[in-house]
This record gives structure tokens, sequence and C-alpha cells, in this order.
């Protein structure tokens, strides 16, 4: 029999488990402080469970670890870490200090099939699924090494899924992380601050919305079919139509707004005309635009516009009257874009 890894299993799951050898409701909650509060390693340090409950734990499940392979610390103090999967794979997760926020963006996926043309994982393929708890142990491991005094989550205030993978296409693992993020007795992060970044799978986004309630964010970089197209394969499945269409079935209103990623990049949509197309795109949406100069990279053929170039763009969005964030570019000497510490291991570079 496979051994299930307790960190993935949610509250409902653990009650049907133990009620099947008759233990009472509350072992679950038990459980659930011991793994997301305490964080322990071990069946046998649940020290308030009978010795027949530990036994019967040990007999179905384990406490599994990501192993971390290599870490990196970026000038800006952004940190990235490489963790090993049990079965060998790798995954990416970065730690961003902004002002009052920790942000851990953390990865679902071990590579991707959407293809964006953009992104390193895209180009190099799709391997497997993370499970609810590969997710979720991301989170545990980089708050026992930032802070190994400290219970939960520590000090990370935020998570975004914006690492390795598009979420909506690992759904079930994905709905069951963030439900167990959500535990008031376990690691407490308000809906608020949990960010799903998608590149705009709108089925699953209709979905989402119908599941669970956290933030969302739609990878949008073009606001014409004919550009998203090239650049995003997955909008030949889901055109913008069709995007959009889902996003307004989303929970959102103008306080918990949609936030679009657009990545700027130079001499592609970067002109006022693609600005004003944006502007029309989601201007009567609850929307907010987060403006990504693109991080260049040696493998990839795309470039970083012009700092006025930017501003243009950024104050024609603001004469629409649209909300609109420029995000400054954090851990770019570390290569801290999405799968480029994976690429730079398996290349040999660090
Ligand atoms: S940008 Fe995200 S969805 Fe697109 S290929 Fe990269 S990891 Fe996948």
């Amino acid at each position: 029999m496979t051994k299930l890894n307790l960190k993935g299993v949610t509250r409902q799951e653990l009650v049907q488990h133990l009620a099947g050898i008759g233990k009472e409701r509350y072992r679950a909650d038990q459980i659930i402080r011991w793994l997301y509060l305490q964080r322990v390693k071990d069946i046998d340090k649940m020290s308030n469970l009978s010795l027949s409950c530990r036994e019967h734990l040990r007999g179905f499940s384990f406490v599994g670890q990501l192993e971390l392979v290599k870490e990196q610390i970026s000038q800006d103090g952004t940190r990235k870490f490489l963790f090993q999967l049990a079965d060998g794979h790798t995954v990416e997760t970065v730690l961003i200090a902004e002002k009052d926020r920790l942000t851990l963006c953390i990865s679902t996926q071990v590579g991707c099939r959407m293809g964006c043309r953009f992104c390193l994982t895209g180009g190099s393929g799709f391997e497997r699924q993370l499970s609810a708890a590969e997710i979720i142990d991301q989170v545990i491991q980089v708050a026992e090494i930032i802070a190994p005094e400290s219970q939960g989550r520590g000090p990370i205030t935020n998570i975004v899924l914006m690492g390795m993978g598009e979420p909506l296409d690992n759904f079930d693992e994905v709905v069951k992380a963030l439900e167990i993020f959500m535990y008031d007795d376990g690691m407490q992060f308000s809906h608020r601050r949990l960010t799903l970044s998608t590149c705009g799978l709108a089925p699953e986004i209709i979905e989402l919305g119908k599941r669970i309630y956290v933030s969302l964010a739609i990878s949008l970089n073009a606001a014409d079919d004919a550009l998203r197209s090239e650049l995003m394969p997955v909008n030949r499945r889901y055109d913008l139509a069709q995007l959009l269409a889902a996003c307004r079935t989303y929970p959102a209103t103008n306080q918990r707004r949609i936030t679009f990623e657009y990545i700027i990049f130079a001499g592609l949509n970067d002109s006022l005309e693609d600005a004003e197309r944006l502007a029309e795109l989601i201007g009567n949406m609850p929307a907010k635009i987060n403006l990504i100069p693109f991080n260049e990279h040696p493998e990839l053929p795309f470039k970083r516009p012009e700092h006025q170039r930017i501003v243009d763009f950024v104050n024609c969005l603001q004469r629409h009257g649209m909300t609109v964030m420029t995000r400054r570019s954090k851990g770019a000497d570390i290569s801290a874009a999405c799968g480029q510490l994976r690429e730079a291991v398996t290349a040999g570079q660090v």
C-alpha cells in the first residue's frame, strides 16, 4: 500500500480516516495543529495523541519533507530556494520582501505544458503535477528555514501561486492546498493573502470561483488575440473574449479586484495603442493592472522597454482611470523569473 503524505490531507479526509477506526473528530484538529502550527516532522512527536492513534496513523501515512538543494540570495534580499521532491524532481520557491510584506511565490507543477514563449519553465516542458502536500510543504520548509523558532507560517505574510506550473492545470490538488492554507488552527492565511495566478484556463476560473475564494491574477500580457496567441498558446484554446467572460463570473468587487498582469516587452506590446486597447478591454471590470517590465535572460529573445516608454504606457492607462502598479524587478541577479534557478542548476551554472 502506498502511504499518504499527511501534509496534504484535508480536515474532512482526516475525520473520515479516523472515524473508520472509531477515533473522535477532535483528533483531526489535533493532527492539523501538529502539522501546520507546530510543523512536526514525525508522527511520534504528536504527543497528545494516544499510542494506538499514532500507530494507526503510521500504518497508512507519514509526514513528508521537501529537501533543500540550493539557496540563492539576491542583492535586494530576494531569496530563492530549490527543493528536491521524493522522486528526485526539483521545484523553485521564491521569497520576496517588500515593505511590510514577505511574500512566498510557490510552484504547483514540475515544469508546465502551457508553453508561454517568455517563460523558461514553459520551454522545458511538463514533468508532473505536484501533490497538495508538495505545494504546502514549500511554505512549511521556508518558514522553518527563515524562522526555525516560529510556528505555522512564521513571518511569511502572503502566498502567490505564481512559480513553476499553471495552478489551474492541477486544479484539485491546488484547491486542496488553498483550503489547508486557510485553516485558522494551522497556517491562518486569509483569502486576501492568497493569490492564484493563471495564464487563462477559462473553465477552471469559473469552477474556482464556485469552489473557493482567493485573490485572482490573470497573466494577460497582450490586449489583442493575435499577439496573445503568439506569446501564449493557451489563447488559441480560450481567446480574450472567453477569458474575460470567465473573469466576469469570478466573485470580484471594487474592494477585491482581479489583477491583470502585463509583462511589458520592448517593441511588442509597449505602444500607446497597446495601452489604449488594454484600457478598453478591462476598463469596465473591477480590475487593477500589474505592469511587469520584462526580466531579460540570455536564453529568451525579448527585451525590456526603455524607462520612458514604460512611464508613457502607465500614464496612458491612468488617463483612462485604470489602477496600475509597476512591479520593480526583484532578484534579477539570481534569475528570479520562474524556472530560471532550476534551469541554471540543471545546466551546472550555480
Ligand atoms: S508563464 Fe506560467 S503558465 Fe506560462 S509556461 Fe510559464 S509557468 Fe507555465
